[in-house]
């Protein structure tokens, strides 16, 4: 039996958005470009899609953007932005490192953020200056699951450097927030699909009407040539699909997965002596379980609950297997020492009692046998 708890990395596939996928990798394989029937009825399905897709996220069709997925419309914003615009970004220290790298190449400036993960507004208004032209703030974070104050940073950065365009990552918000009203003072909001049970290498970028960006591909003009590139047309139909799907279960997901979460949660803080939990969880979405372990290393214990058949990770996935910390816990101000005894369980969609039941089951039990084979002693 396999106990899948990595929805932040990735989600299963929803069978809306599978079912809809197939003709486009069977039958229906025309380039949305071209002139003649097939590619007519492939631009039908990219149309369709895309009006979807923005209904979904608040925004007008023409104001979509698709692209392979969320790193590239992370990329896409702010170097887009800064290549048109020239001056330099800002971002959170607790960004996806599609944000954090891309900011960080091109020179930007990093602003810290509370113990709870949420931005210093503070820190934010210090860092802002007439150079500033893109504010990169994301909806929810992918480890810790905090989310921004959005509303509060996109009235700041009005104030002060009015003209500034405002980026939100929300690749992690799409599950559980309405990203319609949320994102809504953002001018820029990436999406990726296979976080709400779509397909990998998709995503979207909304970028809102006389907002102007730099397109980082140039060939056929696809996208208004904001993107060029053959578009992914089984892709793009199948996120439309799972988001449909994600927005309507959306409020149950949330209240079902909330109460799965809480138990799983309160349940390994109470069985595991020398655990806490990072952020503050009336600040987190609904579906991320984060923990902090003393006395034990991450990558050990995830090989623990591997063999039990418990998918999990550290603190991201992308930085599973890199020797250094979690860059979000250090810029939380998490102890290294203790950042090393990371634990992210997310739950999601297909996530049933009997996960939790069985993550309730090995995780204690893991921790323990990592806590004996060490033998150090733990301070209840
Ligand atoms: N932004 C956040 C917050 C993410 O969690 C991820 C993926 O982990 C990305 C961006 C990158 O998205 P993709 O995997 O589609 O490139």
């Amino acid at each position: 039996m396999v106990t899948y708890l990595d929805h932040a990395a990735t989600t299963p596939m929803r069978p809306q958005c599978t079912e809809a996928m197939l003709e486009f990798l069977g039958p229906r394989w025309g380039n949305p470009s071209g002139g003649h029937v097939l590619a007519r009825a492939a631009r039908r399905a990219v149309d369709e899609a895309r009006d979807v897709v923005a209904a979904a996220l608040g925004a007008e069709p023409g104001e979509v953007v698709f692209t392979g997925g969320g790193t590239e419309a992370d990329n896409l914003a702010v170097a887009g932005v800064l290549a048109h615009q020239g001056g330099t970004a800002v971002c959170s220290a607790v960004e996806h490192h599609a944000v954090l790298r891309a900011v960080e190449a091109l020179g930007g400036r990093v602003v810290g953020v509370h113990g709870d993960g949420r931005v210093d507004l503070d820190a934010l208004d210090a860092a802002l200056d007439s150079q500033v032209r893109v504010v990169s703030l994301m909806l929810a974070n992918n480890e810790v699951g905090t989310v921004q104050p959005l509303a509060e940073a996109a009235a700041l950065v009005a104030e002060r450097v009015p003209g500034a365009v405002l980026h939100t990552d929300a690749v992690q918000g799409v599950s559980w927030l309405d990203v319609a009203a949320l994102a809504s003072p953002a001018h820029l909001v990436a999406v990726s699909a296979h976080k709400f049970g779509g397909p990998q290498g998709v995503g979207a970028l909304v970028v809102r009407d006389g907002v102007v960006i730099e397109p980082q591909l140039r060939g056929g003009g696809q996208e208004r040539d904001r993107r060029s590139g053959t578009h992914n047309v089984a892709g793009i139909v199948g996120m439309a699909a799972a988001l449909a799907a994600t927005v309507d279960e959306r409020d149950a997901t949330v209240e079902a997965v909330g109460v799965l979460r809480d138990r799983l949660a309160d349940g390994l803080l109470a069985a595991i002596p020398g655990c806490t939990e990072s952020g503050t969880r009336v600040t987190k979405v609904a579906g991320t379980c984060s923990l902090l372990i003393e006395g034990i290393e991450s990558e050990a214990l995830l090989v623990l609950l591997d063999r039990e058949g418990l998918c999990a990770t550290a603190a991201s996935s992308c930085a599973s297997g890199a020797a250094e910390p979690s860059h979000v816990l250090a810029a939380m101000g998490v102890p290294r020492a203790l950042a090393y005894g990371s634990l992210r369980l997310s739950l999601g969609w297909t996530t049933t009692a009997a996960d939790v039941d069985h993550a309730l089951e090995v995780v204690p039990a893991a921790v323990a046998q990592l806590r004996e084979r060490s033998a150090v002693p733990v301070l209840q």
